[in-house]
């Protein structure tokens, strides 16, 4: 698990910030959900032969129920549009959502056990117009955080009348070939043989290579929603790539399924976003029949694709407007001025603890400050302080009822 320390918080805030404006823009809304749900709900939703339910939850009983920190965030925000009913009030519901996700994986660059996820769901639209657009926005976003170079891969699965022809295709394929197989994969092949085409193990790869593709089972209703989609999306001006192999490890997409990969720099974990849709999932917990679609990024990977100079931008952002230096007998004046200013909307800090002029200016360099603040008896007797701009240097006089606008002005 990861600690934020505060420069590299300040991109996460950043990160948020922009995730909240994007989302905004194409009519969602935040919701909150709590980090723990009821162990059930994952094995119904994410599905029981999957790597997540397998391995890497945390689970936990409170005394009465088995309760699991949330491996991901679409299962809480279904079980909370079915707990309030959310389908009996609107048509459409447009959803964001952030925060932390918890899955004891093997830790990696790129891969922790508690990470950040922004994401978005879309209940009571089946598409294919919504998936473009879905995909368009996740696009929009990365790009908005200053990555550039990213590869959009999408596929279809198909209905379920498409996922069984074809699960019993590649059972068929498969069968003769079990001995060959990875362990995992030996025991998915009769569970869920899906699976073993998303086998990370070589000798598995080898054989998915050979298996017969979805592409050719999905239905004349699929094949003209996979088009839809691929439509919007030229109109969208979103470049993609139809990538027949891609399957993705969660057990609940029907249909269009997606992934964002990273410019390069991510090794292995080189995939940011993973969406799709999953139109199964809503009448499975007890819902009526609603067709959903979604996304969910990771945010640390994010955070190492913007690079130093996006986090940089980020941070200079963030950076105080002011940072006082006062001469010690001034003290009680300087933090009342430090008040109005904080009041009138500038981020101003001092040292109160009766430091030397030179001191304080260190610290005030050290602060990233744009500004420092300069306060002796002079400038108190004239009612002025000296304003030092500290990357170029330059100083100006600037009378203290002032300040406030000139700093803002300055931002
Ligand atoms: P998933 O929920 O597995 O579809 O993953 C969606 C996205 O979340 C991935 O593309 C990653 O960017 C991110 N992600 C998943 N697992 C981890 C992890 N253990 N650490 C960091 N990011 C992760």
């Amino acid at each position: 698990m990861h600690d934020f320390l505060p420069k590299e918080a300040a991109a996460l805030v950043q990160l948020e910030r922009t995730f909240r404006e994007v989302t905004s823009r194409y009519g969602f809304a935040e919701v909150r959900t709590p980090l723990v749900e009821h162990t059930e709900l994952f094995l119904r939703s994410i599905g029981e032969v999957t790597d997540i339910v397998e391995k890497e939850m945390y689970t936990f009983d409170d005394g009465k129920k088995s309760l699991t920190l949330r491996p991901e965030g679409t299962a809480s925000c279904v079980r909370a549009y079915l707990q309030h009913s959310v389908h009996g009030k609107e048509s459409v519901s447009k959803w964001a959502y952030l925060g932390p996700m918890y899955r004891r994986e093997r830790p990696a660059k790129g891969r922790y056990r508690q990470f950040f996820q922004v994401g978005c769901e879309v209940y009571g639209d089946e598409g294919p117009v919504v998936d473009a657009e879905v995909i368009e926005l996740a696009v929009r976003f990365i790009e908005a955080l200053g990555i550039t170079g990213v590869r959009v891969l999408i596929n279809s699965l198909g209905g379920e009348e498409t996922r069984a022809a074809y699960r019993d295709a590649l059972v068929d394929y498969l069968t003769p070939q079990k001995d060959k197989l990875s362990e995992d994969s030996q025991r998915r092949l009769t569970l869920n043989p899906l699976r073993v085409l998303d086998s990370k193990a070589p000798q598995d790869q080898e054989i998915a290579a050979g298996a017969p593709q979805l592409s050719s089972f999905l239905t004349e209703e699929d094949t003209a929603h996979f088009k839809g989609v691929q439509t919007a999306l030229s109109a969208l001006n979103v470049e993609f790539e139809v990538e027949y192999r891609l399957v993705r490890g969660l057990d609940y997409y029907t249909r269009t399924l997606f992934e964002v990969k990273g410019p390069g720099d991510l090794g292995n974990q080189d995939t940011l976003c993973g969406g799709g849709r999953y139109d199964r999932m809503i009448e499975e917990l007890g819902g009526p029949k609603t067709p959903a679609i979604g996304f969910a990024m990771g945010v640390e990977r994010l955070l190492i694709s913007m690079g130093d100079a996006q986090k940089e931008k980020h941070a200079k952002e963030a950076a105080l407007d002011a940072f006082l230096v006062v001469g010690s007998e001034l003290e009680t004046q300087a933090i009342s001025i430090a008040s109005q200013l904080r009041s009138a909307g500038v981020s101003v800090d001092l040292d109160g603890r009766g430091r030397s002029f030179k001191s304080q200016f260190r610290r005030a360099d050290k602060s990233g400050a744009r500004h420092a603040l300069v306060f002796g008896s002079d400038e108190a007797e004239a009612g002025v302080m000296q304003v030092k701009h500290l990357e170029s240097g330059k100083q100006s006089q600037v009378p203290i009822s002032e300040l406030a606008d000139a700093l803002i002005a300055a931002r």
